[in-house]
């Protein structure tokens, strides 16, 4: 499918949802290696750095104060809680790259979608969902990184996501991986090209 990519097109916002554990950090790694003009922002979260993770790749891992002061000064594109944490957009590096004509990947939750929604209407909307809400617990419990309090909130709060998965442009399911790869890039590139202009 890479020969579908444009060579020169106008910057878009590509906002990519779905239940926490349904896998959308594994379809957007193997994405952006297949796709250089994709740029995926970094957010910022007030959630603990888990054991692989690392400062400024993963996350801009900063304190309920910090966050509230970017929040204050309007540093952030869209924010929400999630599970007992924040997590937000840094504005600059997005209206940066989509000036560069870069496709910007949001990786949000439903309340962040929904802003960008409303304040980028333009913005491009992909939901992921798990084959089923049984696959995704086991899925979560496999990634042996979330207590159960953790895990139980997660669930819940998948519950929702799933139930708002109509309001997306698309939906892909994550079942199979090379599946899935391919229903995104025909997202992507064949039925949601860019808009003329951001
Ligand atoms: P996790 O703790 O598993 O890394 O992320 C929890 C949830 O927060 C995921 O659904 C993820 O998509 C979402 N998330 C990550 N970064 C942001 C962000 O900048 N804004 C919003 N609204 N959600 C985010």
């Amino acid at each position: 499918m890479a020969t579908l990519e444009p060579i020169a097109q106008p910057g878009k916002l590509i906002v990519f949802t779905g239940p926490s554990g349904v896998g959308k950090g594994t379809l957007l790694r193997r994405l952006l290696q297949l796709h250089p003009v994709l740029y995926l922002s970094i957010s910022a979260t007030t959630r603990q750095p888990r054991p692989h993770e690392i400062h400024g790749q993963h996350y801009y891992f900063v304190s309920r104060e910090t966050f509230e002061q970017m929040i204050e000064r309007s540093e952030l594109l869209e924010w929400a809680e999630f599970a007992g944490n924040y997590y937000g957009t840094p504005r600059d590096p997005v209206v940066e790259a989509v000036e560069q004509g870069r496709w910007v990947i949001l990786e949000i939750e439903l309340a962040g979608a929904r802003q960008i929604r409303d304040t980028f209407p333009l913005a491009q909307q992909i939901f992921v969902l798990p084959p089923s809400i049984e696959e995704l617990e086991t899925r979560i419990r496999r990634r042996a990184q979330d207590s159960e309090s953790a895990i139980a909130r997660r669930m819940a709060r998948a519950r929702v996501e799933i139930d708002a998965a109509d309001e997306f442009d698309f939906q892909i399911v994550n079942d199979d991986l090379d599946q899935a790869i391919s229903q995104l890039e025909t997202a992507l590139f064949v039925e949601m090209p860019a808009p003329a202009e951001m």
